[in-house]
């Protein structure tokens, strides 16, 4: 049974951003409370490591950004981490519109929260590094970080803004396959073209398909974890990892968040 995860401190919503943002300690007035027990450790460190890699190239938005994504409930994420990421990529994408930049920063925090339950119980990073069914690449099989398949256009009709948020997307991870490589992954061959040989070169733009994957291999093991009352969190993230984008709102799951919070915090 994976050890027991904690409920988050009282949440400190930022209410002034006078100066550029240059890290977890920007904001004067605003107390900097401990991490979050969910997001530590080395992949912590990759993610800032990437984001401080970003160009800075506006920090206009950094304030209206915070006050309206840092409002939500992240119950995986700690404030320092939630505000660094957000005052980064608001930064780099401040060319964008407000609805898009804040979608695609919103996404960004959405799968580092699946990224913190992976990382912090280390069951299904576990079982992918040592005991998977089928290596390698195991499920990295095809090009599955593309959001947008040529079929998903002919057949579902994606809105103006998913496809404008997937293109957004799919620049950053561009950049995030671009950082890692230069950092010195290696790719494996015969395997999506992300696959290294320390793994994923994406780790904050994953595609939705990719970050609500889970083999059987995988959700037996939950199972065997957690009993039935993993099977809410199970079926929500098969679920959303099988929807078809039409609308921004399906690249992510309110519903997976909520069933994780239930399964692994209370
Ligand atoms: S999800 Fe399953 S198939 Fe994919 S890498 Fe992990 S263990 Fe292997
Ligand atoms: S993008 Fe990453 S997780 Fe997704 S299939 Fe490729 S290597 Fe695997």
């Amino acid at each position: 049974m994976c050890a027991p995860l904690h409920p988050l401190p009282h949440r400190v919503r930022p209410s002034f951003f006078p100066t550029p943002c240059t890290g977890y300690q920007s904001h004067p007035e605003r107390p900097v409370q401990a991490a979050a027990p969910l997001a530590q450790g080395q992949g912590r460190m990759l993610f800032d490591v990437w984001l401080k890699s970003l160009p800075e190239h506006s920090f206009r938005h950094v304030r209206v950004d915070l006050d309206t994504l840092h409002a939500a409930p992240l119950p995986f994420l700690g404030d320092n981490q939630t505000v660094f990421q957000i005052e980064h990529l608001s930064m780099y994408l401040s060319s964008q519109p407000t609805l898009i930049r804040q979608a695609a920063i919103r996404y960004s925090l959405y799968v580092r929260q699946l990224d913190a339950i992976q990382e912090r119980e280390n069951v299904i990073r576990h079982i992918c590094a040592h005991e998977c069914p089928r290596p390698p690449p195991g499920c990295c099989n095809g090009e599955h970080h593309v959001i947008l398949s040529f079929s998903d256009f002919m057949f579902a009709s994606p809105t103006q803004n998913a496809m404008h948020l997937a293109h957004v997307i799919t620049g950053l991870q561009q950049r995030e396959h671009a950082h890692a490589l230069a950092r010195g992954g290696h790719l494996r061959p015969d395997s999506c073209s992300h696959l290294t040989t320390t793994g994923c070169s994406l780790r904050m733009f994953k595609s939705p398909r990719c970050i609500h994957y889970l083999c059987p291999q995988v959700i037996e093991t939950i199972t065997a974890a957690y009993g039935d009352r993993a099977s809410a969190f199970l079926a929500a993230m098969h679920t959303t990892g099988n929807q078809v984008i039409h609308g921004m709102e399906d690249f992510t799951s309110a519903l997976v968040i909520r069933t994780a919070e239930a399964l692994f915090i209370r």
